[in-house]
């Protein structure tokens, strides 16, 4: 059973990787983004609440993607394992994971951060605004305060997993294949 956290700023490649991931280990990809992307597009009341946080890069109320989270984890009980994409963003969401998974009777493998600079990322988020028709990748005001509240609310969830000797790193920068290997080396060892 491998749970991992992929951890990192936007733009750091947690989607891109978790796809990879998710297929060579056969785990469950759970991304609170998509999630609250394929709400928002069926205008559903959760989806409608999180757009106004989206829109503006601030981040959605920690009650309304926990109890996504928690859904999609007991909705899952033969599953491999979990992929969290962008997930947990705070110290509170953190702490329900690792509730909702003690309840279930599991737990966090490993976080693995994803390590890119900020001229990189936004560099890498305008190029993705391109197509990924995502408003809050098409406006530098909107990304700059994604990395501002990420520095300051959902960075220090990395210290939360260093003190329960669950964190490690590896840098996201480079082709997707050298990066990708370098998870491989991580996960194979979980
Ligand atoms: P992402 O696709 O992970 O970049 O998320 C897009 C947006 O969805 C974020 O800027 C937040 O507004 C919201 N969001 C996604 N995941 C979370 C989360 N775990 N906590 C709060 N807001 C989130």
């Amino acid at each position: 059973m491998k749970n991992i956290v992929l951890f990192g700023p936007p733009g750091a490649g947690k989607g891109t990787q978790s796809t990879n991931i998710i297929e060579k280990y056969a785990l469950i990809h759970l991304s609170t983004g998509d999630l609250l992307r394929a709400e928002k597009a069926a205008g559903t009341e959760l989806g409608l609440k999180a757009k106004e946080f989206m829109e503006k890069g601030d981040l959605v109320p920690d009650s309304v993607v926990i109890g996504m989270i928690e859904n999609k984890v007991k909705a899952n009980p033969d599953a491999n394992g979990f992929v969290f994409d962008g997930f947990p963003r705070t110290i509170a969401q953190a702490e329900a994971l690792d509730q909702t998974l003690q309840e279930n009777g599991l737990s966090i493998s490993k976080m693995i951060a994803l390590e890119v600079d900020d001229d990189e990322l936004i560099k890498r988020l305008l190029e993705r605004g391109k197509v990924s028709n995502r408003p809050d990748d098409q406006n530098e005001e909107i990304i700059a305060n994604r990395i501002k509240v990420y520095n300051a609310e959902t960075a220090p969830v990395a210290d939360f997993y260093k003190k329960q000797d669950k964190f490690t790193s590896v840098k996201g920068i480079g082709s997707i294949d050298d990066i990708f290997e370098s998870l491989c080396k991580v996960i194979d060892q979980l």
